[in-house]
């Protein structure tokens, strides 16, 4: 079972911002900013790569989410950045989706 489903079983402890039957949101271990929270889908999908129509609606609940978590962490008004990291040369390391979601600091765009 990979890291992140581990996670959402409850077998690793995070630190959960919020919950519901799909989707998992929790901080970030290594924060790049000063909110960064992690929103996964319950149910494993390795990426936005392998992603398929029938993941619709996960999709649809994990941007929802993210959203979510930005209102309950203050940084909605302020401004908020949402990534999801796609195979190698996105720096993709965990191989469950998830949403980062960013916050509480301005950020450069492009990104690096
Ligand atoms: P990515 O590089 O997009 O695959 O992001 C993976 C993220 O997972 C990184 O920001 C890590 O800091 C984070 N991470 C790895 N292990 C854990 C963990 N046990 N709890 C919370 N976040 C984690
Ligand atoms: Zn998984």
């Amino acid at each position: 079972m990979c890291l992140f489903c581990k996670i959402a079983n409850k077998e690793i402890p995070s630190k959960v911002v919020l919950e519901d039957e799909h989707v998992l949101a929790f901080h970030d271990v290594n924060p790049q900013a000063p909110t960064h929270v992690l929103v996964i889908p319950k149910r494993h999908i390795a990426g936005i790569g392998q992603a398929t129509p029938e993941d619709e609606a996960a999709l649809g609940r994990l941007l929802l989410a993210a959203r979510r978590v930005a209102e309950l962490a203050g940084i909605a008004e302020s401004g908020f950045r949402t990534v999801i990291n796609s195979g190698a040369n996105a720096g993709q390391t965990v191989f469950h989706l998830h949403v980062h979601v960013l916050g509480g600091r301005a950020m450069a765009w492009p990104p690096g």
